[in-house]
């Protein structure tokens, strides 16, 4: 008998008074009865709506039947069969725009929690589970550059297929935005150790502290260490700053970089070789999902926290859950808000941010609505500390230190979508280093497609 209440089965949480003032995950996990429950939401439609709209296309009703079953282990083997990291897209995707975006079950209620589901297998898995296969090696072997997780799919795709594969990791630790990134709270980094361990038993070896286009070059891997091809997933790590006066003043940070502080160097640690500043108020600009970790870390370490965003709630880009959470936090977000000017004082510190007020306007050409400034509307708002999170783009290492590598004016790879191949024979791109700063289940989908597309150029080289 399926389940018919309209509404999801609660996520359980950390209380919100108490999670503020530690680093600890956020969302619980659903205990066994409540994953059978939610998946006895699951109508199991024939047509599956909700796998048309997985970048990795996930046999979702057939793993949601397993949960349904108490079949958790066979859960996790259906997802697995498309997903090598379903811990980590069960915690960040964003399911309400994608499969249950399309949920039938959300036409007159709430769609089936899919990603709490998919999380549920995974962590069901990952606490049973010791070490993953070993496929048969075939020839040809496969560089992969970064760790994030396109290059994690790229390498776990091409492992199975019984390739040996090498990913060269610029950072001392592997995972890229899944460390460095997304705080502890809401993705713990032993889930992202463990689901890399399982790529590492495939077979896969990973080589941190290495620059690619510095301490080797994309020619050197083809050339001088003989790889048959290439695969870059070097994301898009470059901070975009407002160009506004005072952005240089101590105490501003960009988002990358008071991130990378806090969830890799542990800045939050008391005697920490990478400190920040604990500041009382902190503006944080910007209204992503990097805007919201930014700020839930820096009201972690004690401060009042702005969202400072320059249109209204409907346009903020970050995942509904994040905006909810950070709400309960008692981050407060300031709309139609767009900063002029930083301003410090004697000694070089932020002492307050100007900014305007916005109307919305026409549509511009992303579709929403474009904000326009409101004259004379200038005012104060005391910080002493200010975070930017208005986005990223792909750092010209790599394109400038390689030949033959077409690119758009802006900076990102240009790879075909559906095989990543790029201008240059043997070398595949994708993720954020092809997209821009995108999403997770976008970076991954792009590194199995490169995979399945490395798999035949290596078959017509080798077979
Ligand atoms: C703070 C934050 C929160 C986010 N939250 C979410 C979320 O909730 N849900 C979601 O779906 N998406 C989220 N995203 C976006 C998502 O994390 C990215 O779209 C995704 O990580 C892109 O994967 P990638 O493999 O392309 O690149 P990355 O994850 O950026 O990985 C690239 C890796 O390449 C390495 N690298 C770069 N240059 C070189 C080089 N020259 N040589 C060797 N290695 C190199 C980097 O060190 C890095 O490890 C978030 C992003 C940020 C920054």
């Amino acid at each position: 008998m399926p389940n018919m209440s309209l509404v999801k089965n609660k996520m359980p949480v950390q209380d919100a008074a108490v999670r503020k003032g530690n680093f600890l995950e956020v969302a619980l996990g659903y205990s066994a009865e409540q994953a059978v429950d939610e998946a006895k939401r699951c109508l199991g439609c024939k047509n599956k709506p909700c796998v048309a709209d997985c970048p990795v296309n996930i046999d979702i009703p057939a793993f949601i039947a397993k949960i349904a079953e108490g079949e958790f282990e066979k859960a996790y083997e259906e997802i697995s069969l498309y997903n090598a990291l379903p811990a980590i897209c069960g915690r960040v995707c964003p399911q309400e725009t994608q499969c249950e975006g399309k949920c039938v079950r959300g036409i007159k209620g709430e769609p089936v929690a899919i990603g709490r589901l998919e999380r549920f297998a995974a962590d069901y898995h990952n606490v049973k589970s010791s070490a993953g296969e070993t496929a048969k090696r075939v020839p040809g072997t496969v560089a992969v550059i970064g760790s994030g997780p396109s290059g994690l799919a790229c390498a776990g795709s091409l492992a199975k297929k019984g390739y040996n594969v090498t990913i060269f990791e610029a950072l001392h630790v592997e995972g890229g935005v899944l460390v460095y990134g997304i705080p502890e709270f809401r993705l713990p980094k032993a889930i992202v150790q463990k689901e890399i361990q399982g790529l590492k038993d495939m077979g896969v070896e990973i080589v941190c502290n290495t620059v690619i286009g510095k301490t080797l070059t994309v020619d050197d891997l083809l050339t001088e260490k003989k790889y048959s091809a290439v695969f870059i997933g070097s994301g898009a790590g470059l901070p975009s700053f407002m160009n506004i006066p005072g952005e240089n003043l101590n105490g501003v940070y960009s988002a990358n970089e008071f991130l990378t502080r806090i969830n890799l160097m542990k800045a939050y640690v008391d005697g920490s070789p990478t400190p920040v500043k604990r500041a009382k108020k902190v503006a944080v600009v910007g209204g992503g999902n990097v805007a919201m970790d930014a700020a839930r870390c820096a009201k972690r370490l004690g401060a009042e926290v702005y969202i400072v965003y320059r249109r209204t709630e409907k346009e903020l880009p970050a995942r509904l859950e994040e905006v909810e959470h950070a709400k309960e936090e008692d981050i407060q977000f300031m709309f139609l808000t767009n900063p002029v000017k930083i301003n410090g004082d004697e000694k070089g510190w932020v002492k307050s941010i100007t900014c305007e007020k916005m109307v919305l306007g026409e549509s511009d050409a992303s579709g929403r609505a474009k904000p326009v400034r409101q004259p004379g509307s200038e005012h104060d708002i005391e910080v002493d500390s200010v975070i930017i999170a208005i986005g990223t783009s792909p750092n010209p290492l790599i394109r400038s230190t390689t030949k033959g590598l077409d690119t758009q004016k802006w900076g990102g790879l240009i790879a075909d979508d559906d095989t990543g191949k790029t201008s240059r024979e043997g070398v595949y791109a994708g993720g954020d280093a092809v997209t821009g700063a995108a999403t997770v289940i976008l970076a991954m989908g792009a590194g199995k497609k490169a995979a399945e597309a490395i798999d035949s150029y290596l078959s017509q080289s080798y077979r």
